[in-house]
């Protein structure tokens, strides 16, 4: 079979669950990553212009207030020692010369530890965040004039040259990733649990629905999925596998009444068959014409049932090109009617028609055989004495053939499923009528092959009305 094909699990299938919560952690570990290197593109060179708009402007400071340390003729180390420190904790180093360049005040001979370590500490800063960050110390040199604007002496004012990143810059920007890795870490834990919340409520639904159909594949028909859940898909599922349930246990049922009823079909008129010619072998009976009459008539019951099957076999493997012709349908009728009147006068069954002489193209032999399957069902479930009235007229619309019957009538809960194969209302009352609920299947199919369709009226008790409008 086909299907056994794809019948093996995917081995590289993943449950839903892996699935949502690896596409989730990817999608959000890719935007982190993006909103990353956005902060580092556009936060990191905003801060960098921060940071080094302030380092200038203290060398500015630094370069305004050592107009004030040379006063009455004199240093004023204090002065210079004040700003020197000052400049050092934030990376600026500050020496000082007289107009003969004899040192006079240096920060690397006063505080020599603490600028060499608070350079350092740049460095080491800098090559944390820029790995290989080796940037020159520059010194810039600056005349320092007296109040009456001669010049005293000469301003060595040093820093790194790039931007450079004090302790607590350091800080800020530390803080600043830390923050960013917490709020990933956070960001990536919440999307775990939302695509576990998330993908349970789907593949919970979706495993019972997957029970459910195991069950049916068992021939557990009978079962049902009582069962909603919140998603619209997946309760359509349910209902498609119940429907499904419900359509396999209908065709099971009808699977097991029509071996029943094909065996009894067959069995009755072959049990008949043999016991004639038994007793005409052992030469009790002489095989008159009379009896021989009578075998050939179940010989036809057969060939009818055999009939009906090969055409409903043609019906499913596709076998129903029609080869339209022009008819005259009133003929067309009639000759039908000629055919099947000694069956309805066996039964004591008038069969009164009407018919318009209408020109119709149609495929001769399969509509005929539509017509016959409604006047044969007619014949076969009007009592005795009943009558039939077939009737053919045009309206705006369609051609239509109407056929009659005061029979026993069809309950009208069984009216929407006579057309299925198969069917045959309640099968005690059929038991002596044949058939194995294929006639309406066929003629059903023929007509609408032709593009029409069947409509049917019935009152039980009182009669029934088929018509064909095409
Ligand atoms: P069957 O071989 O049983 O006649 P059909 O497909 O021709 O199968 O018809 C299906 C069922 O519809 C029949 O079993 C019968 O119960 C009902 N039926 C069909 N035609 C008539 C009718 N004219 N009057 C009453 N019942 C009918």
């Amino acid at each position: 079979m086909e299907w056994g094909i794809s019948l093996g699990y995917n081995k590289r299938a993943k449950s839903i669950n892996i699935k949502i919560i690896r596409s989730f952690t990817i999608i959000i570990v890719l935007t982190i990553l993006i909103i990353r290197v956005f902060i580092n593109v556009s936060f990191e060179s905003a801060f960098e212009k921060y940071v080094d708009q302030s380092n200038k402007s203290e060398v500015n400071h630094l370069v305004f207030d050592l107009k004030h340390i040379y006063k009455d003729g004199d240093w004023d180390i204090r002065t210079i020692k004040a700003l020197g420190e000052d400049a050092i904790s934030k990376g600026i180093a500050l020496k000082v010369y007289d107009k003969d360049e004899k040192l006079v005040w240096s920060i690397f001979e006063d505080e020599k530890m603490l600028s060499n370590n608070i350079l350092k500490k740049i460095n080491d800063n800098m090559e944390k965040v820029e790995k290989g960050w080796n940037d020159k110390f520059k010194e810039y040199k600056g005349r320092i004039y007296d109040d009456n604007g001669k010049i005293v002496g000469y301003s060595y004012i040093g820093h790194y040259e790039s931007t450079y990143y004090m302790e607590n810059d350091m800080e800020f920007f530390n803080i600043m990733n830390k923050f960013m890795l917490f709020i990933a870490l956070i960001a990536i834990v919440g999307i775990v649990i939302i695509s576990l919340v998330i993908s349970k409520s789907i593949s919970s639904p979706i495993s019972k629905v997957s029970k459910m159909a195991k069950v049916i594949e068992s021939g557990n028909y009978k079962n049902k999925l009582e069962y909603t859940s919140n998603i619209k898909e997946v309760d359509e599922l349910i209902y498609s596998i119940n429907k499904l349930a419900d359509a396999l246990n209908d065709q099971e049922k009808l699977r097991k009444r029509l071996t029943t009823d094909i065996s009894h079909e067959l069995r009755t008129p072959l049990t008949s068959i043999k016991g004639h010619l038994d007793v005409i072998i052992a030469g009790i009976w002489e095989p008159t014409n009379e009896r021989l009459v009578s075998i050939s008539e179940e010989v036809f019951r057969i060939t009818k049932l055999v009939n009906d099957l090969t055409n409903l076999s043609k019906l499913d493997i596709g076998q129903d090109k029609l080869e339209i012709e022009n008819v005259n349908l009133a003929e067309l009728v009639k000759n039908i009617v000629y055919n099947y009147e000694i069956e309805a006068l066996d039964k004591n069954i008038n069969i009164d028609y009407e018919l318009k002489d209408i020109e119709i193209l149609i495929d001769k032999k399969k509509f005929s055989q539509a017509i016959v399957n409604l006047l044969t069902n007619a014949i076969k479930y009007t009592t005795d004495g009943g009558s039939i009235y077939i009737k053919t007229y045009k309206d705006e619309k369609y051609t239509n053939i109407s056929i009659r019957d005061t029979g026993i009538g069809i309950p009208k809960e069984d009216l929407k499923y006579i057309f299925e194969r198969f069917y045959r209302v309640d099968t005690s009352r059929n038991s002596e009528t044949g058939g194995i609920g294929v006639g309406l299947t066929i003629a059903k199919h023929v007509i609408e092959l032709h593009g029409g369709f069947i409509e049917v009226n019935s009152d039980i008790g009182k009669g029934t009305e088929f018509v064909i409008r095409i």
